[in-house]
């Protein structure tokens, strides 16, 4: 397992589930997190963190809007409805809690926080970077959007086809230097 390669390990498992192909001909191209979900067998629950948990100092200080948690070997992702986010920042949020799942790291630790405020988490922590880098993989394939970008759709467009935010787009076309 590669521990901090994102990408491998999203393309690896969208490869596993999913048919880019047939994605392409159905034009069906959000990814269902709850086939992933399903098939990882993680749970997901869904609670207020402000009253639920906000006996955590790291929950009640950072303003989490989710975390991965391990015990006795089962994985649960807890995301947070207490939330002004949208639900595509949310799905960002569910895509980087699998991807901690699915390159180990709950091996080293047993939770992985997400804050709300991004740019808080640091972008040097490999943890964090490989997660996001695998949940922009898994939800926007780098195959599907090549395909999509080359007949020249636009972000806001792109945005809707893959249920991501506009920003989550924009970092694509960039890292995957489409322009
Ligand atoms: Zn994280």
């Amino acid at each position: 397992m590669a521990k901090f390669d994102g990408v491998k390990e999203a393309k690896k498992l969208y490869e596993r589930l999913f048919d880019a192909d047939r994605v392409i001909w159905t034009g069906q191209y959000v990814t269902d997190l709850e086939k992933v979900l399903d098939d990882l067998d993680i749970g997901v629950i869904r609670a207020d963190f402000s009253k639920e948990f906000n006996n955590i100092d790291r929950i009640r200080n950072n303003n989490v809007s989710g975390f991965l948690f391990k015990n006795k070997g089962k994985h649960t992702i807890f995301m947070n409805t207490n939330t002004s986010e949208s639900a595509k920042r949310q799905r960002f949020t569910l895509a980087h809690e699998i991807g901690h799942f699915c390159l180990g790291h709950s091996e080293d630790n047993d939770t992985y926080f997400r804050p709300r405020d991004i740019n808080s988490s640091s972008g040097k922590d490999e943890y964090e970077v490989s997660a996001n880098a695998f949940a922009a993989e898994l939800l926007v394939p780098e195959k599907l959007i090549k395909n999509l970008y080359e007949v020249g759709q636009s972000t806001k467009l792109l945005s809707e086809i893959f249920n991501v935010s506009e920003d989550v787009i924009k970092h694509r076309i960039k890292n995957l230097e489409l322009r």
